[in-house]
């Protein structure tokens, strides 16, 4: 078992502490890895590191940093397969799936790479004597703090605009899923950037991320979790009036109107529900079936459900893995059982297998439940596990979108139509950032992705994500002074 260090200053470390933690495989429950178990002191290095290296990294050329940006997305391409199974050994993400995601995003670089050396400032016409131009600026040291669920793509999706815009960055990864990040700098060491550029710090939320959210050295933070972690993350960089970007939690409608293509619907959607074994803060949280259509698209549903192959995530076949750790298996399933208790059905799995292999490891089969109301806690609080629950059928659009927005998540919404004039209304109506009208495409680097509500401030990706780490300027010229 290996034993690993963290990435400060350019220096591969260990925690000041010299304790460390233990890293499971979800699926063997396995211990792989052991991890300094950073605190305060080692935050405290990496920012002054960090902060000593923002003034050589921010006065490079706009050019020089792209190119810089180029050569990670390569570094991410040429590397995608090691570091997905890295993904795979201690998330549990399928093989299936893991490469490809962290290659796709090698794209996001690329994006920052071309759109920041094109960020153009604006002159704002004001009298003949006086020039007002803006220019957008990095910010300075920016904390980027990242969930589990995918756990090296959500700091490849915050990296991307950060540094290549010229901030200095602290990566604080998931505790149970670091390993992927620590290969990250490995890669990232060849680039011989100026040394506290880009640091990577392991060990626990409360401690390494709380740090970081209330250190006054810290700039802005870029957050990805749930909605608890991010009101706390709130709060402590309330302190120093931070810079935040929150990407939340979801708990999100799907609503599958009577002319909808069942049979797409229903394969599209059962996809989107178990892929990463429901560990997406995308993923359908509550499905409205209209009354005509009910009983046909939950047959599908459950059909195409079934063929979902849930076992080892190594497997090439394997759609579905483990969840990531006991503690959360143990969370799902205290879901399922209060949905239960509620009164909810269930009508597909709701155990855990016993099946070799998976009699070892954290797994929940793919799990559906009917009868659902609205103030059931399988309706109102995010499951983030293989758990669909629909909701008692409906007969009315007006009804179904007053429904759908009785939540205090924002994130997404499914809108299954063919008329896409309905569909349209309820793009218009339905409170979230994102709303996917008869098809679940993924995100792409230049597409803005937000919540509404309490699933998050700011946009990831796009134009607008790009801006989100940068500080606007504006300067004013008074041409009318005599000039030297
Ligand atoms: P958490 O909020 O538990 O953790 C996210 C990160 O915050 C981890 O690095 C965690 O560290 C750290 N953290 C935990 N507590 C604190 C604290 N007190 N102060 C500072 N940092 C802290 O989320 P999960 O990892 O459980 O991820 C699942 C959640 O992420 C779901 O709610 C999901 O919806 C959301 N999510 C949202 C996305 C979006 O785009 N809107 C995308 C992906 C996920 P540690 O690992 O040590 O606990």
């Amino acid at each position: 078992m290996k034993q690993y260090k963290m990435w400060i200053d350019g220096k591969w470390v260990d925690a000041e502490s010299g304790k460390t933690y233990p890293v499971f495989n979800p699926a063997t429950e396995e211990i792989i890895a052991q991890l300094p178990f950073g605190g305060k002191a080692d935050v405290d290095k990496a920012v002054e590191a960090a902060r000593r290296a923002f003034p050589i990294w921010s006065k490079k050329p706009q050019a020089e940093r792209s190119l810089i940006a180029m050569k990670i997305a390569a570094l991410i391409r040429e590397n995608a397969k090691e570091l997905g199974r890295i993904d795979t050994l201690d998330h549990g993400t399928p093989t299936k799936s893991a490469a490809p995601m962290v290659a796709g995003k090698a794209l996001n670089f690329e994006w920052a790479a071309y759109n920041s050396r094109s960020l153009m400032g604006h002159t704002v016409p004001q009298s003949p004597d006086e020039l007002v131009y803006l220019q957008h600026e990095p910010i300075g040291v920016v904390a980027l703090i990242t969930p589990w669920n995918f756990p090296l793509s959500m700091v490849l999706v915050k990296l991307a605009p950060a540094l290549t815009l010229g901030n200095t960055c602290i990566i604080k990864p998931p505790s149970i899923d670091s390993l992927a990040a620590l290969k990250l700098a490995e890669l990232l060491e060849k680039l011989d950037l100026p040394a506290g550029t880009v640091n990577v710090i392991t060990g626990p939320g409360g401690t390494v991320g709380e740090a970081l959210a209330s250190h006054r050295g810290v700039d802005m933070v870029s957050f990805t979790g749930s909605c608890e972690t991010g009101k706390t993350i709130m709060a402590l960089a309330s302190q120093t009036v931070k810079r935040l970007h929150l990407e939340l939690g979801g708990k999100n409608p799907v609503i599958i109107l009577d002319d909808a293509d069942v049979n797409m619907a229903a394969g599209a959607m059962a996809g989107r529900q178990f892929s990463n074994s429901g560990q997406i803060c995308a993923c359908p949280g509550r499905f409205y079936v209209h009354e005509k259509i009910y009983d046909e698209f939950l047959d599908k549903f459950i059909a195409v459900t079934k063929k979902l192959v849930t076992g080892d995530p190594i497997d090439e076949k394997t759609d579905m893995g483990p969840l990531v750790s006991a503690e959360h298996r143990d969370r799902v399933e205290s879901y399922i059982k209060s949905g239960i208790d509620d009164g909810a059905r269930v009508v597909l799995g709701g155990k855990r297998p016993t099946a070799p292999p998976m009699n070892k490891g954290y797994y929940v089969v793919p799990t559906i439940f009917t009868n659902a109301t609205q103030q059931m806690k399988i309706v109102r609080e995010e499951i983030f596990g293989p758990v669909a629950v629909f909701m008692e059928k409906f007969k009315s659009d007006d009804k179904v979108i007053e429904m759908a927005n009785d939540s205090t998540f924002g994130l997404c919404a499914y809108v299954w139509t063919r008329d896409m004039a309905r569909g349209m209304r309820f793009a218009n109506e339905i409170q979230a950032g994102t709303v996917w009208l008869s098809n679940a495409l993924s995100l792409a680097p230049e597409l803005p992705w937000t919540g509404y509500k309490e699933s998050g401030i700011g946009e990831e990706n796009s134009l607008y994500g790009l801006l989100e780490y940068t500080n606007l300027k504006r300067v004013h010229v008074d041409l009318k002074m005599p000039q030297k």
